[in-house]
């Protein structure tokens, strides 16, 4: 299963600047992930401040 993040995102940048793969960009109103990319690394839940990423 990708890591997917939850509308407590704050559109910060920290998680896509950490991701392996570059599989993290900006959406509407909340950073999006491209399941098919994400490699469940983790990088991205330890990177964001509020916990957003999720397994
Ligand atoms: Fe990128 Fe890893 Fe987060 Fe997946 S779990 S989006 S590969 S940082
Ligand atoms: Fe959103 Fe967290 Fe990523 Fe920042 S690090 S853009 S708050 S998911």
């Amino acid at each position: 299963m990708a890591y997917t993040i939850s509308d407590e995102c704050v559109s910060c940048g920290a998680c896509a600047e950490v991701c392996p793969v570059g599989a993290i960009s900006e959406g509407e109103g909340k950073y999006v992930i491209d399941a098919d990319a994400c490699l469940d690394c983790g990088a991205c839940a330890g990177a964001c401040p509020v916990g957003a990423p999720q397994e």
